[in-house]
C-alpha cells in the first residue's frame, strides 16, 4: 500500500502526531486489516507525514497467525502467475537468483500486500533508476538487458524463481506452487 486509503471502512487513523523526520505535527498513524484469500488476516499499519516537503512514510504488515522464520520459493511460469498475491513484511529479503538481484530489509524497507507483478515492478524501478543515472556505458547496458528480461518475465515468456526469506515469518506467496521451508536464522 503506497497511499492511505481513507475510504477503507476498517481504517483507523490517528492524525496530527509528531513526525520523526520533520518534527512537525503532521504525521498520520493508521492501521487496517485485509482478508487475504487462502491465507488469513493481515494487519497493515504505518505512518505518513502530510507535510509536502517531508513526505515521510513507513508501512509494514503482520499476519494474524504468527509463524516461524520462513523461506518461500515461487517460480512463475505464465502471465497468470503475475496475479498471485504476495505479502512482504519489512524484515523480508527478496531475491531473484537468476537475475542476481535482491532487496534487503533496511531502514527504508516497507512491508506491503501486493502481487507478483507489483513485486517485479519494484525491482524494475530500481533497475530503471540505474539505467538513467549510470555513467558507465557497461552498467547502462546491463540495466537495459535486465529490463528486457523483466519484461519477458511479466509476459510469462520467461520463468523466474522468486525467493523471500523472512525471519519474522510474516511474509507469504499465496499459491499452491509456492514452496515454504524453514529459514535458518544465523545468530549474530
Ligand atoms: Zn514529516
Amino acid at each position: 500500500m503506497d497511499e492511505i486509503n481513507y475510504k477503507d471502512p476498517k481504517m483507523e487513523c490517528v492524525e496530527n502526531e509528531k513526525c520523526p523526520m520533520c518534527q512537525k505535527d503532521t504525521l498520520t498513524l493508521y492501521e487496517t486489516e485485509q482478508d487475504v484469500p487462502h491465507f488469513g488476516k493481515i494487519f497493515i499499519f504505518g505512518m505518513q507525514c502530510k507535510d509536502a516537503e517531508c513526505n515521510y512514510k513507513q508501512n509494514d504488515v503482520e499476519s494474524e497467525k504468527a509463524s516461524d522464520p520462513c523461506k518461500i520459493e515461487f517460480t512463475t511460469t505464465n502471465a497468470k502467475d503475475m496475479q498471485v498475491r504476495v505479502v512482504k513484511s519489512s524484515e523480508a529479503t527478496i531475491k531473484i537468483p537468476t537475475l542476481r538481484m535482491s532487496v534487503e530489509p533496511g531502514i527504508a524497507s516497507d512491508g506491503y500486500v501486493s502481487n507478483v507483478e507489483g513485486l517485479l515492478q519494484r525491482f524494475k524501478k530500481i533497475v530503471e533508476a540505474e539505467r538513467d543515472t549510470a555513467d558507465e556505458p557497461e552498467v547502462k547496458k546491463k540495466a537495459k538487458n535486465l529490463l528486457k528480461k523483466l519484461w519477458k518475465i511479466e509476459c510469462g515468456d520467461e520463468p523466474v524463481k522468486i525467493v523471500i526469506e523472512d525471519p519474522s515469518g510474516n511474509s507469504a506467496i499465496i499459491s499452491e506452487k509456492a514452496v515454504i521451508s524453514k529459514l535458518k536464522v544465523s545468530k549474530k
